[in-house]
C-alpha cells in the first residue's frame, strides 16, 4: 500500500470526474483519478455533442473528454487510467480505495463510474460468475493460460481487453453482436495471432456444469456453438456501476446512489456526481456540475467548514 493519502480520489474518468478533479486540484487538494478506460464511460460513446456550453463547434464526446482531461491535469489532478476499482473500505476517516494490483488511500472518495453497467441478461451469465464468467480481464485472466476464452462486445474497451486476454490464453474469440467493430480495422490489438474476430454473432446461452464449457450463438448463418472456458462480457448497457461498492453507500431501488443536493451520500466524506447518481437527466452538463459540486462538498468535509467555499476571481 502505498504511504500517500490523497485529499481526493475519484473513481472514474468521466465528465463527473474530471470536473470533480478540476475544482479539486485547483483547491490545492492533492487529488487523482482512478480511471477503468478512457473510452468505456458514456461520453466516450457519444459521437456529437452540441448542447455543452461552451463548444465553438460540435465535438465528439471522445474530443470533448480530451479538453477535460487536459483542463483539469493542467491543475495539479493526476490521473491513472487502465486501473479498475473492485472494492473499496470507505467507513473510517482515512478511505481506502482497491485496484488490482494497489490500494489507494483517501481522505474523501468521489464516485464518478457513471450508469454503463449491465444486468447479468445472457442464460447462464450470473450462474457461471467467478466460474468462467468475468467482467474483469485484467483481474482474471491469468486464470486463463493456455485456454480459450471469449470476450462480448464491440467497443474499444472490449477489443483492448481482448488484447490484454491475448498475452494469456492461446485463443482469444472476439465476439461482436454488430457487423462491425467500433475501432478501426488497423487497431493494433486486431492484428494479435491469437484473437479470432465473429461478427454479428449474439450469445444466447453460456453452457457447464462445474465451470464455463461452452458457448451457444446465433448469427445470420444460424446457430452454433464454440468449447471454451473463459466469457468475459464487455457489452454496454444502462445501470448504475456500484458493483464494487458491496453495499458500502446507500442505494435506491433502481440501484443508483443516493445524494443529498450538496453531492453528500450516506457515508460522511464519501460524494458521488454524475449518471451513478439518481438524477433526473442524465447529460453531460448535469453531470460536470455535479462533479464540481462534489469536489466543493469534499472541500467542506476535509477542512471542516459549515458552508463550501466557492472559488472565483474576483
Ligand atoms: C450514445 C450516447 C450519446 C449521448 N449524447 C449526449 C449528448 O449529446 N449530450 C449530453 O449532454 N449527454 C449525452 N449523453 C449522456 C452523457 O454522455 C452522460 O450523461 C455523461 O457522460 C455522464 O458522465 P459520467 O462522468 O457520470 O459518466 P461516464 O461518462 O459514463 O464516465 C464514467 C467513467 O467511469 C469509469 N469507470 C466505470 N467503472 C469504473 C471502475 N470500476 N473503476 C474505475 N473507473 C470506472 C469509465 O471508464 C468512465 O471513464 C450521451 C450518452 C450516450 C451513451
Amino acid at each position: 500500500m502505498s504511504e500517500t493519502i490523497y485529499d481526493v480520489i475519484i473513481i472514474g474518468g468521466g465528465p463527473a470526474g474530471h470536473s470533480a478533479a478540476l475544482y479539486a486540484s485547483r483547491a490545492k487538494m492533492k487529488t487523482i483519478i482512478l480511471d477503468k478506460s478512457k473510452t468505456a464511460g458514456a461520453l466516450a460513446y457519444a459521437s456529437l455533442i452540441e448542447n455543452y456550453p461552451g463548444l465553438e463547434k460540435p465535438l465528439t464526446g471522445k474530443e470533448l473528454l480530451e479538453v477535460m482531461h487536459k483542463q483539469a491535469l493542467s491543475f495539479g489532478a493526476e490521473y491513472k487510467e487502465d486501473v479498475q476499482v473492485i472494492g473499496a473500505f470507505l467507513g473510517e476517516a482515512i478511505k481506502q480505495v482497491f485496484t488490482m494490483d494497489a490500494t489507494y488511500q483517501g481522505k474523501t472518495v468521489i464516485i464518478a463510474t457513471g450508469s454503463m453497467g449491465r444486468k447479468a441478461s445472457i442464460k447462464g451469465e450470473e450462474a457461471f460468475l467467478g466460474r468462467g464468467v468475468s467482467y474483469c480481464a485484467i483481474c482474471d485472466a491469468a486464470f486463463f493460460k493456455g485456454k480459450a476464452v471469449c470476450v462480448l462486445g464491440n467497443s474499444e474497451e472490449a477489443v483492448k481487453e481482448a488484447g490484454v486476454l491475448a498475452r494469456f490464453a492461446e485463443t482469444v474469440y472476439l465476439i461482436s453482436p454488430t457487423p462491425k467493430l467500433k475501432v478501426e480495422d488497423d487497431y493494433p490489438a486486431l492484428a494479435i495471432p491469437n484473437i479470432k474476430v465473429l461478427l454479428g454473432k449474439t450469445v444466447s446461452e453460456i453452457v457447464g456444469s462445474e465451470a464455463v464449457e461452452k458457448i451457444l450463438m446465433k448469427g445470420a448463418d444460424g446457430e452454433s456453438e464454440l468449447a471454451l472456458d473463459g466469457v468475459f462480457v464487455y457489452l454496454s448497457g444502462s445501470k448504475p456501476i456500484v458493483d464494487f461498492l458491496q453495499g458500502a453507500v446507500e442505494l435506491s431501488e433502481e440501484g443508483c446512489i443516493i445524494t443529498n443536493a450538496a453531492m453528500e451520500t450516506n457515508v460522511p466524506g464519501v460524494l458521488a456526481a454524475g449518471d451513478v447518481v439518481c438524477t433526473e437527466a442524465r447529460q453531460v452538463i448535469v453531470a460536470a456540475a455535479q462533479g464540481a459540486l462534489a469536489a466543493l462538498a469534499a472541500e467542506k468535509h476535509i477542512f471542516g467548514r459549515k458552508k463550501a467555499k466557492v472559488d472565483w476571481h474576483g
